[in-house]
């Protein structure tokens, strides 16, 4: 289990620390973790003038998997574009073709009171987006804006082929035959027909997992029904474009930004494992920020990348108890939340160790 880690900027660093001291928990149990660390974003940049460098590149290609904290900050908010801290993240999907990414958007019945929808509509909720992440209106050509009959108009061009649709239905079959088996595919294939040539694919790949139970919706239907009644589904898969939408959306759902984690995976379940949140300049350093989300991509590494359900589901479990014992870190901590129960990065990392 070869591990590169790179922790980047603000926050990154402390909430990885948390992570990689769950990794040698593992580790001291018997798992076969060595874990290798190197520079992404605004940290490679002051170091390399490069926020993705050839070193950081040739450590994630040998690993099977990254654990990445966040990139970014306002030190860095006026290089130019090609040397943005982002550009690493963005450089680092591409150059390992990240193709699936997998959000779920679990809201603990403890916290239920973080979201703005009502309690019994989010408590427990527990769904899976499976994004498709290197195609679509995103990457299609012809595009561009230029000046027809006299006016500009702007233009882009949503394309898929079969094979990445069947690459990306594979893995959210896979996934939700881990969970409760239920795949919801979302398209807008009323009116358009590379939707229709998903919703096709989708079916046709349907054959090789009798054991799901696969249904369609419109991509307008599945917003308002993720407000309406999140807990109906199960996994969602969908693309590029409707997927950035939907995962934001349903994130939001949980009003917990520090608890959710992410997994972009290739072609042979080699993933990058990262927390959905930034690098949270204005809480750096503090010993404040959540590492929950963190350590849950490490879950998710374990599910995912190393097939080890067995570590995966600890690893939940300790922040379940963590959760239930009252333990909180600033940002999930009620306002009536008694003193001694809200905790910093560190001791929240403690907990979940003392547990698992
Ligand atoms: P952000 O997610 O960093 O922060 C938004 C808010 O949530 C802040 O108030 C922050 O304090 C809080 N927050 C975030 N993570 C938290 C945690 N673990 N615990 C407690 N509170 C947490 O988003 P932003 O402020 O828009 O962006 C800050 C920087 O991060 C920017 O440079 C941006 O480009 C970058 N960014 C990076 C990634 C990434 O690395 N994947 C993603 C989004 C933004």
């Amino acid at each position: 289990m070869k591990i590169a880690v790179l922790p980047g900027d603000g926050i990154g660093p402390e909430i990885v620390a948390q992570a990689v001291r769950v990794l040698e928990a593992l580790q001291s149990d018997g798992l076969p973790i060595e874990l290798e660390n190197g520079l992404i974003g605004g940290c490679a940049v002051d170091a390399t003038g490069e926020p993705y460098p050839e070193a950081t590149h040739r450590l994630a290609s040998q690993a099977d998997a990254v654990l990445l904290g966040a990139v970014g900050g306002p030190k860095y908010d006026s290089l130019p574009r090609q040397q943005r801290p982002e550009k690493g993240l963005l450089a680092i999907r591409k150059a390992l073709n990240l193709f699936a990414n997998l959000r779920p958007a679990i809201l603990y019945p403890e916290l239920a009171n973080a979201s703005s929808l009502k309690f019994d509509v989010v408590a427990g909720l527990d769904i899976l987006i499976v994004r498709e992440l290197t195609g679509d209106i995103y990457f299609g050509e012809p595009r561009g804006i230029e000046t027809r009959d006299g006016q500009r108009v702007g233009f882009n061009t949503m394309i898929y082929s079969e094979s990445e649709i069947k690459r990306i239905a594979h893995v959210a079959f896979q996934a939700a035959s881990k969970r409760q088996g239920k795949l919801c595919s979302v398209d807008k294939m009323n009116v358009l027909e590379c939707t229709q040539l998903w919703r096709d694919v989708v079916i046709e790949v349907a054959k090789d997992y009798p054991d799901v139970a696969l249904s369609h919706m419109l991509v307008d239907n599945a917003a308002m029904q993720l407000v309406r009644n999140p807990k109906q589904f199960d996994v969602i898969v969908t693309g590029n474009m409707f997927g950035d939408i939907l995962s934001d959306e349903a994130s939001m759902l949980t009003g917990s930004i520090g608890m959710l984690p992410s997994a972009s995976l290739d072609q042979s379940n080699k993933g990058l494992y990262e927390p959905i949140h930034g690098s949270a300049p204005d809480i750096a350093g503090k010993d404040i920020a959540n590492p929950l989300a963190t350590i849950l991509s490490v879950a998710m590494m374990m599910r995912y990348t190393f097939n080890h359900e067995e570590s995966a589901k600890r690893i939940e479990q300790a922040i379940k108890k963590v959760l239930v014992s009252g333990r909180r870190t600033k940002d999930i901590a009620e306002s009536n939340s008694s003193l001694g129960s809200v905790v910093g990065t560190r001791a929240m990392g403690d907990a979940v160790l003392s547990v698992l």
